[in-house]
């Protein structure tokens, strides 16, 4: 399924049930979160080791895949409220992320984008 049939198809879901007069962007980030969090309960505690085993599970991957679900659904809503264009959006923030961590500076280390703006030309 396409992503706009996705959207399209999820926009009919809240307007056939007249669910979208609850979909405020302060509902709907509250929300976004709470899935967020119901994601983050299968990973808390657990080692990277642990985590493996569980992503070896089916049943367990299929649980996750829905929280993903959820939290995709109300990114999608919270988008959609606000008449902000997702992919749009992704699409611009990922070439300011390109050009603020270029690769030949930034490969294989994880700083801030302030650090190298910040040691630029203390790299070797
Ligand atoms: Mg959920």
């Amino acid at each position: 399924m396409k992503f706009d049939e996705i959207k399209s198809r999820f926009v009919n879901f809240l307007k056939e049930r007249d669910w979208e007069k609850y979909h405020t962007p302060k509902n709907l980030c509250i929300s976004l979160l709470i899935e967020l969090a119901e994601l983050a309960e299968f990973f808390q505690w657990k080692s990277d080791e642990e985590i493996e085993k569980i992503m070896n599970n089916p049943s367990e991957v299929e649980k996750i895949s829905e929280e993903l679900a959820d939290v995709f659904f109300y990114l999608l809503s919270l988008c959609n409220t606000l008449k902000i264009d997702l992919l749009t959006a992704a699409e611009k923030k990922l070439k300011k992320n390109i050009e603020k961590y270029p690769a030949e500076l930034v490969k294989g280390k994880a700083h801030k984008y302030t650090y190298y703006q910040k040691n630029v030309n203390k790299e070797d």
